[in-house]
C-alpha cells in the first residue's frame, strides 16, 4: 500500500554544478532500477541554490526523482531578508520539504511552533512536509526512545486535517552522522508509535496511508533490514545520499 522514499538530504552539501553533474550520474547508475517502475520512490533535497538547476535536468532529461527542499519559511512573502517562501519552492515543482530537522532545531533554535508553523506554510502551497522528530542521547538516557518525538510529532500535526499527505522521518539525533544507526527493533518500535500519533491527530486512513522513514546512519549495509520492518516505508539519509554507487545501492535494496 506504501510506496517505500528514499529521500536524500544532502544538507550543505554540493554547489549547483556539482548538483547537475551528481544527478546525471545518479540516473545513470540507477538504469532500469525500480524507482523506475514506480515501485520506490526516490527523492533529493539539494540546497535552495541547486532547485532551480536540479529541476531543469530532472524536467529535461525525464528523470523520474522527486525534489523536495531542506526547509522553508512561515511567511509567504514579505519583508523577511534571507527567508524563502513555501510558493516558490512550488514553482519549482518542489513537491516536497524537510521541516524541522534536528540541525535546524538545534543550531537555528527553532521550537515546535515555528516547526508546526512551517507545517502550516507548506501545505497553503501544496507541498508535502516530511516532519522530522527524534530524542538527543540525553533525552534517550532521560525519557527513554520515544516520548521526544511523540511529543514533536504531536505538536507538529495539530490543526493538519485528515486528507492531508504528510511524510514523518524519525531520526534519533544520536544516530545522524555517528556511524551508529538504532537496531532496526528500536525504529520500528518508534515508527509504530509515531504511526499511532499520525492516527490519533488525522485518523486511522491516515496512518495506514502516511510513510514513515528512519533516517541515521543509513548505508547500503543496513538499508534492508530496516525495509523489512512493518513500520519502515523508507529512509531519509544524509551522508551516503552524497555518494552516487551508495546511494544508488540503497535505492535498489532488497528485503
Ligand atoms: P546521516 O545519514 O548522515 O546520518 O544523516 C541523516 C540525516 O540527518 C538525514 O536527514
Amino acid at each position: 500500500v506504501r510506496t517505500p522514499l528514499i529521500a536524500g538530504n544532502w544538507k550543505m552539501n554540493l554547489d549547483h554544478l556539482q548538483a547537475v553533474a551528481f544527478v546525471q550520474k545518479l540516473h545513470w547508475t540507477l538504469k532500469d532500477a525500480k524507482h523506475e517502475d514506480g515501485s520506490v520512490e526516490v527523492a533529493v533535497f539539494p540546497p535552495f541554490t541547486d532547485l532551480r538547476s536540479v529541476q531543469t535536468l530532472l524536467d529535461a532529461d525525464k528523470i523520474a526523482f522527486a525534489l523536495g527542499a531542506q526547509d522553508l519559511s512561515t511567511k509567504d512573502a514579505g519583508a523577511y531578508t534571507g527567508e524563502i517562501s513555501g510558493a516558490f519552492l512550488a514553482k519549482l515543482d518542489a513537491r516536497y520539504v524537510i521541516i524541522g530537522h534536528s540541525e535546524r532545531r538545534e543550531y537555528h533554535n527553532e521550537s515546535d511552533d515555528v516547526i508546526a508553523a512551517k507545517v502550516q506554510a507548506a501545505l497553503r502551497h501544496g507541498l508535502t512536509p516530511v516532519i522530522c522528530v527524534g530524542e538527543t542521547a540525553e533525552d534517550l538516557e532521560k525519557f527513554g526512545a520515544s516520548a521526544v518525538p511523540v511529543g514533536q510529532l504531536e505538536k507538529a500535526l495539530e490543526g493538519v486535517p485528515a486528507d492531508t499527505e504528510i511524510v514523518v522521518a524519525y531520526e534519533p539525533v544520536w544516530a545522524i552522522g555517528s556511524g551508529q544507526a538504532a537496531t532496526p527493533e528500536q525504529a520500528q518500535d518508534v515508527c509504530a508509535k509515531l504511526r499511532g500519533v499520525i492516527g490519533a491527530a488525522m485518523g486511522e486512513d491516515a496512518a495506514a496511508r502516511t510513510r514513515v522513514l528512519y533516517g541515521g546512519s543509513v548505508k547500503a549495509a543496513n538499508i534492508a533490514s530496516f525495509m523489512r520492518e512493518p513500520d519502515v516505508d523508507g529512509a531519509l539519509v544524509g551522508g551516503a545520499s552524497l555518494v552516487v554507487d551508495e546511494f544508488a545501492s540503497i535505492i535498489r535494496f532488497q528485503k
